[in-house]
C-alpha cells in the first residue's frame, strides 16, 4: 500500500492516537506509558523496538542493505504547569503530536512493504524540555551511522500559517548562567567595614545592559533571579544567588555572550572586592542551516502542500535540544520542519491547542521527507 494512502486509510486511528498521548501527558525523564503506547503499536506493526535501562527513549528501524543510516526523530515530553488553577502535564509543546506524526510515518512506511536501501531509523527521546534527552540518546547510539537526520516542530500561527510549512526552523540558542557572589557581612551602621553582594550584583547587571555586541544576529544577556542568604535587613549581606538568561540566535553570538559576561563578573569582582562562581546551565545551541537536508524537506513540503505552501525559512526565538545532535556531530546533515497548523495562543501556553488536521498532513511531509532522503542518496 502506498504510505500516503495509509495515513488517509487511517486518519481515525491516528487521531485517537494522538488523543491518548495527549491524555497520557508526562513530564520529562517520566515518559513510561507514553513510550510504552508508542512501542507497542510498532511492535504490533513488526518492528523490533530498542527500549533502554535509565529512560524511556525508544529506536526503530527499517532495515536497508547499505550500512548508511536516514534518521527521524520526536519528542515525547509534556510540561508541568498550572492549567486552570491545577500544577500538571500538559503537552503545551506538540510533543504528543510529533510523536504520533512519527509513530504514523513509521507504521505506514512498514504497511508499504518498502525495503529501502538506507537503513531508516525512528528515534523516540525523552526530556527535550529539560535539554538532555537528545544527549542521552546520541550517548545510546541513535545517531551510529545516521547520515541525514529530520525532526519537526508543530508551530505557532505567527511564525507559520495554517497548512504552510518550513523546510527549517532557526532557533536560537539559550542558556542560564548560575552563580553566587561572596562578599563580607558587617553591621548595616558601618557598611564601608564590609563587600555588600547586592552592590556587586547591580554592578554587574550595568555591565550586562553595556553589552553591545556589532552584529545583527538577535540576542539578549540579563539577570533574572537575585536572592541573598541574609533575612536581616541590617546587615551587609555576605552571599547572594543569581540567574542570568542568556540567547543568541547564532552559536558564535552565545559565545561571545559567554565571554562577555565573564569580564562583567570579573569587573564587579575588582570594584568590590566580591568573587563570583558561576556556570553555564541548562544550554541548548541554536540551529546550523543544512543546505542538503533542507533541499529534501524542502521538495516533500511542496509534494505534499503544494509549493506555493513552503516557507523558505521559520525563525524562532526559542530553543531545541534537536541542535545538539548537529552540535555534536558536525559532519552530519539534519534539519527540522516548522509545520504551520493554526496555533493559538503559543506554545509553552496552557491553553495551547492547533488544527488536527495537520497532524495528517504532516505525517505525509514526514514520509515525503525520508522517501526523497532515500532517493537522494
Ligand atoms: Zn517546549
Ligand atoms: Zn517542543
Amino acid at each position: 500500500m502506498n504510505p500516503l494512502d495509509f495515513i488517509e486509510q487511517h486518519k481515525d486511528d491516528l487521531l485517537t492516537t494522538y488523543q491518548d498521548l495527549h491524555c497520557l501527558a508526562e513530564p520529562s525523564w517520566e515518559e513510561e506509558k507514553t513510550s510504552g503506547c508508542i512501542a507497542d503499536k510498532l511492535q504490533l506493526a513488526g518492528f523490533k523496538v530498542k527500549r533502554f535501562k535509565d529512560h524511556y527513549g525508544i529506536i526503530a528501524e527499517i532495515q536497508g542493505t547499505t550500512d548508511q543510516v536516514v534518521a527521524l526523530r520526536a519528542d515525547m515530553d509534556a510540561l508541568v504547569q498550572e492549567v486552570n488553577g491545577v500544577v500538571r502535564p500538559n503537552h503545551s509543546c506538540g510533543h504528543d503530536g510529533h510523536s504520533t506524526m512519527v509513530l504514523y510515518t513509521a507504521l505506514a512506511l512498514a504497511a508499504s512493504g518498502l525495503k529501502p536501501k538506507h537503513t531508516i531509523r525512528f528515534i523516540f527521546q525523552p526530556a527535550e524540555e529539560k535539554g538532555k534527552g537528545a544527549l542521552k540518546m546520541m550517548e545510546d547510539g541513535a545517531l551510529e551511522n545516521v547520515s541525514l537526520l529530520f525532526g519537526t516542530h508543530v508551530r505557532p500561527v505567527s511564525e507559520l500559517p495554517y497548512r504552510k510549512a518550513s523546510p527549517v526552523i532557526i532557533h536560537g540558542s539559550a542558556g542560564t548562567i548560575r552563580g553566587s557572589i561572596k562578599g563580607r557581612q558587617a553591621h548595616a551602621a558601618l557598611p564601608k567595614e564590609g563587600i555588600n553582594v547586592i552592590e556587586a550584583a547591580s554592578l554587574l547587571v550595568q555591565e550586562l545592559k553595556e553589552i553591545d555586541l556589532s552584529t545583527e544576529v538577535p540576542y539578549s544577556i540579563k539577570m533574572t533571579q537575585l536572592t541573598t542568604e541574609s533575612e536581616a535587613t541590617n546587615v551587609i549581606p555576605e552571599t547572594a544567588h543569581f540567574a542570568l538568561d542568556v540567547r543568541a540566535q547564532s552559536n558564535e553570538v552565545m559565545s561571545l555572550l559567554k565571554q562577555r559576561a565573564k569580564a562583567a563578573m570579573e569587573l564587579a569582582e575588582e570594584r568590590t572586592g566580591a568573587s563570583f562562581t558561576w556556570s553555564m546551565e541548562e544550554f541548548v545551541p541554536a540551529a546550523v542551516k543544512n543546505e542538503r537536508a533542507i533541499k529534501i524537506t524542502e521538495k516533500a513540503i511542496g509534494e505534499i502542500l503544494g509549493k506555493e505552501n513552503v516557507v523558505p525559512v521559520c525563525i524562532s526565538g526559542g530553543a531545541e535540544d534537536f541542535h545538539f545532535y548537529t552540535a555534536k556531530n558536525p559532519g552530519l546533515a539534519a534539519t527540522m520542519i516548522g509545520l504551520g497548523c493554526g496555533l493559538t495562543p503559543g506554545l509553552h501556553h496552557p491553553d495551547m491547542n492547533f488544527n488536527l488536521d495537520a497532524l495528517i498532513y504532516g505525517s505525509k511531509i514526514l514520509i515525503q521527507t525520508l522517501l526523497t532522503a532515500l532517493q537522494e542518496t
